[in-house]
């Protein structure tokens, strides 16, 4: 394409098609996008392809792990397997799902479209579950303590079951 562009003649007479090309590229859309591939994103993708195989659904996630967090409770006390929280964000990804492995990094609801890190996706119906932010410097001291003297957290996979 480069020395194509270089050549004003080829330019002119392939441009349309080119810009055609290019639009193609960068529109992409999903008739349901969700943003988010926690156990949110992913169980309501499951149940909607549940009801309906066809519908067209994007996950938007750049994480490469998923975790099932509710059981680090069960990790800290004492009974369940940490390792068995964390699987691979591609083997939960649900069947028929399309999964754009990026971060959405801002929302268009006028334009029914969410920018993503490499270009924007349009959608006919928005989901947004991209969890919760831990903001453990709200607690004077805590980020400095944690792991360490006793202190752990169950809302943290590396440090839910280093005390046991
Ligand atoms: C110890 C513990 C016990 C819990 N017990 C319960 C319980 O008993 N019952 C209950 O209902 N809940 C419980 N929870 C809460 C539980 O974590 C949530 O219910 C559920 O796991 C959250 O799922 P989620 O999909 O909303 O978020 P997450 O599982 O955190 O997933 C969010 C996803 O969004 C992605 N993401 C983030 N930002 C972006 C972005 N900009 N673009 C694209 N993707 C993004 C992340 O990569 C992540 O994969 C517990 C939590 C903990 C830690």
């Amino acid at each position: 394409m480069k020395s194509a562009i270089t050549c004003p003649a080829i330019y002119r007479s392939f441009a349309p098609a080119f810009k055609l090309h290019y639009l193609l590229i960068i529109m992409v859309h999903h008739q349901i996008v969700i943003i988010g591939g926690g156990n949110a994103g992913i169980s309501t993708a499951a149940q909607l392809l549940r009801k309906n195989k066809s519908l067209d659904i994007a996950i938007v996630d750049p994480a490469d792990k998923h975790y099932y967090q509710p059981a680090w409770t069960l990790v800290g006390g004492g009974v369940f397997d940490i390792n068995k929280t964390e699987r691979t964000e591609a083997s939960v990804m649900p069947k028929g799902v399309t999964w754009l492995k990026q971060k959405a990094l801002s929302f268009a609801p006028d334009q029914n479209q969410v920018e993503l890190e490499n270009g924007p996706v349009q959608y006919d119906y928005l989901i947004v579950c991209p969890g919760i932010q831990l903001n453990w410097n709200a607690i004077k001291g805590l980020p400095e303590t944690l792991g360490k003297n006793n202190v752990c957290s169950n809302y943290s996979f590396r440090i839910c079951s280093i005390y046991l």
